[in-house]
Formats: C-alpha cells, structure tokens, sequence
C-alpha cells in the first residue's frame, strides 16, 4: 500500500483552478522527484499535501497519508503531522528558521515537541544531528544564529530539523535552488545519505531534471498544474515522451555543461510558462509545442501503466531520448 496517495487533488483560488486532477502514489522509503519550471504547480501540490496552502486557497479531491485522508483534517492534526511524520525542507531555509534563536535551540525544541525528548537531552541529542549534517565543530554551530551561517549551513541545519522529528516522509522543495552549484551536489549527496539512513520517503520538488535523477527513484513532470508524464528515472531520461519532459531534459544542467563544452548554443524551451490560472485551455503546453494539432484543444487522458503520460502525440518510446 502507497504511504502517500494523491487522487485528483486540485488546487483553486476562488474560481481558477492552480493545480487540477494531479494523481500519482509514494511508497514507504520510495524517492519520488516532481519537476517542471516554475509555476508549473509542483510548489502548491507539496502545500496541499502538508495542509500549508493557506486560508486563499482551497484543496479538493484526495491526500491519503498511511491509509489517512488529510484533505479536510483539522489544522490540529496537521500540524502535529507536520513534524511527527511529514517534515518539510523550504528553498530559503531563513523561512523556516527563527531568526531570534540559536540553531542548537530551535532543533531542541522539535526533539522535545515531536520526540517527547527531555530539555538537557534534547541539547545533547541537538548537537548529535548537527554532526549528521556534518558540521565540524557542532557545538560551536549549534550556540550560533541562523544570520552567522552560509546558506549551505543554513540548508544543513533545515535537513537536522527536517529528520529531528524521526519522519515518514521529507517534502524537499527546492532545496538545492539558491545554493552554487559546489554546494548543491553538497546538499543533494547529503539528503541521499540521510534519507537512506532514515529510511523515509522523499518528494523532491526541481525544476532541473538533472537534480531529481541524481537522488530519485520515479519522476513526475507537471505543468500547468497538471502532470503530463510520470515514470522512472530511467524511463524518463532515456526515453521521454512527452514533449515538456523532452525539453526539460534537454535545458538540464548536467546536460547544458556537456553541450557548453562542446561551444554549441545551450538550447531552451520556447515561449514562457503563464501565470499560475492563465494557461490555455485543453493541453496547457500546447502555445509551446511544435507538435500541437487541432486535436490538443482537448486534454489528453493519461494513459495507464508504470511509464504514463499525458499527450496527443507522444514521443517514440522506443527511441533514445525521445526522437519521434
Ligand atoms: S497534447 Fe499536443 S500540445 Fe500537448 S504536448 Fe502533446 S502534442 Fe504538444
């Protein structure tokens, strides 16, 4: 049985849909990557699922947490969830963080909140998990404050508070986005270690192909608040088939360095994704898709099976990174 389930879950502020009829399941321990550019819709399924979407929006359809419906529990429960089984890591981790208090603190407080940890224990326990995270000299990191850190300590420290709570599931957004790119692989071979550790399950949420194959086991590509292809990693980067994950797979940075050394121009995806509500109607990638007939005025039904997609015209399964 799936520890998460998501079934038809939708979005909306007022009238306009942000995020519709978006499906897919997530094992226990299983790593699952949600990729797309931004305003693609990945952000707002991740807040759905941790019942963080606000008092402006409103979710629908269904969030199965470990046999549990989340949609429509009380903010009570979710919020003793959070924590206790579903932890998040944010992109600016200066969000999450309490600027006022010293990183050794703030990861106490969650191990005596969530793991009924004693005060002096919960200090001793804190400094342990800033070791995890490998800083060198954890004592001295843990009397300090978010502002004294780098944005990678910073990181560092979201992920110990992030496994404080001893989670089922970690929901990553971005995590890597505002690091250079030294610190990114940092990061990412961290939260492998750890979450393999753990033994949790991941939704990693990129808008770089590259980033979610290193760490993934499936893939999900959404855009216009819909997913349009899901399969494994191996399946989506050998053999995409849908013409937005092609294109994503083509601008990624592990394949945009191998194209700049070869001095040939980096390629990008056409057009530009609208505001969240403003996509077209019928397939929402279709004012960006050269392969767009009159046919893509309706939305495609996702097909079934393990590599599924979304798309009047797919690519060739059958050929290397999805030539027609
Ligand atoms: S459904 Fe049509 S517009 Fe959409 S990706 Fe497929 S071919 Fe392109």
């Amino acid at each position: 049985m799936a520890l998460l389930k998501l079934q038809s879950l939708s979005v909306a502020h007022g009238d306009l849909d942000l995020v519709s009829d978006v499906s897919f399941d997530v094992h226990a321990g299983e790593r699952v990557g949600i990729i797309g550019e931004s305003g693609s819709g990945k952000s707002l399924t991740a807040l759905a699922i941790a019942g963080l979407l606000g008092e402006e929006l409103r979710s629908r359809g269904s969030v199965h947490f470990d046999g549990e419906e989340l949609i429509g529990a009380s903010e009570r429960h979710l919020s003793r969830l959070r924590g206790d089984r579903i932890a998040m890591i944010f992109q600016e981790p200066m969000t999450a963080l309490t600027p006022t208090k010293r990183v050794g603190v703030q990861i106490g407080e969650t191990l005596r909140i969530h793991r009924g940890v004693g005060r002096r224990a919960s200090q001793i326990a804190a400094v342990e998990l800033l070791g995890r995270v490998e800083f060198s000299d954890p004592q001295r990191y843990a009397r300090m404050y978010p502002h004294e850190l780098s944005g990678g300590q910073r990181q560092r420290v979201m992920i110990a508070l992030a496994i404080a709570g001893d989670p089922d599931l970690i929901l990553a957004d971005e995590p890597t986005t505002a690091l250079d790119v030294t610190v990114q692989r940092k990061i990412l071979e961290l939260l492998d270690r750890l979450v393999r550790e753990e033994n949790c399950a991941l939704v990693l949420i990129a808008h770089d192909l590259a980033v979610v194959s290193t760490i993934c086991d499936r893939v999900v590509t959404m855009y216009g608040g819909r997913v349009v292809e899901t399969g494994s990693v191996a399946d989506i980067i050998d053999h995409p088939r849908h013409p937005y994950t092609a294109a994503l797979l083509a601008t990624s940075s592990a394949i945009a360095v191998d194209v700049e050394s070869r001095g040939t121009v980096l390629p990008s995806i056409p057009g530009s994704v609208p505001s969240a509500g403003h996509f077209p109607g019928g397939c929402p990638f279709r004012d960006r898709c050269s392969s767009a007939t009159s046919a893509c005025l309706e939305f495609p039904l996702m097909e079934s099976g393990s590599h599924r997609v979304a798309c009047w015209h797919p690519l060739d399964e059958n050929s290397e990174r999805g030539s027609r």
